[in-house]
């Protein structure tokens, strides 16, 4: 399946509809792909998010992208691991299927992941490559016309680690 790309890099230069931003409830900003994207899309975005009031773990708000090459930004708020029993995989899951839902509703038809909640939250990174390789994959399956899902990684474990997963998945030819 070609329309999933994965690639290593900065996730604020790729041009796209729209980039997720794995923010956190407050979506006030923060460190982190979050503190990356607000530095780039400058503070319009910030006064856009104001507006928005937070969002629940695990939801999804759409806004602007301002100075980003991206059109939008897709605002998830990944779960905090703790021991992976308070809903956490679940959690995650509801990230990306939110994102890929708000993309849908406004037409886009490429959009760029991070590797959510695999910073300061946490999450174990082959659980969360396993969880989001499933979600996009699935969501492919089943929406032909959407164009291309790129997975982002920052860092070069998280690249090996999807690299490996996406053919074991059959994801890829
Ligand atoms: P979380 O709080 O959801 O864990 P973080 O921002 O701490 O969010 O980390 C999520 C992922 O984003 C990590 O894998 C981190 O390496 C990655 N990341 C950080 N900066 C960027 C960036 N500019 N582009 C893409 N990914 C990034």
């Amino acid at each position: 399946m070609k329309r999933i790309e994965i690639i290593l890099g900065d996730i604020t230069k790729l041009q796209v509809d729209a980039i997720v931003n794995a923010a956190n409830t407050t979506l006030l900003g923060g460190g982190g792909v979050d503190g990356a994207i607000h530095r780039v899309a400058g503070p319009g975005l910030l006064e856009e998010c104001r507006k928005l009031q937070g969002c629940p773990t695990g939801e999804a708000k759409i806004t602007g992208g301002y100075c980003l090459p991206a059109r939008y930004v897709i605002h998830t708020v990944g779960p905090v691991y703790r021991d992976g029993k308070q809903g956490e995989p679940e959690l995650l899951a509801s990230c990306y299927r939110n994102s890929l839902r708000l993309a849908v509703a406004h037409h886009l038809k490429t959009l760029a992941f991070p590797c959510i909640s695999t910073g300061v939250y946490r999450f174990p990174k082959g659980k969360a490559a396993g969880i989001a390789l499933r979600e996009i994959g699935d969501f492919l399956v089943h929406h032909t016309d959407f164009e291309k899902i790129t997975a982002v990684c920052f860092e070069e474990e998280d690249y090996r680690l999807y690299r490996q997963l996406v053919k074991k998945m059959g994801l890829e030819s």
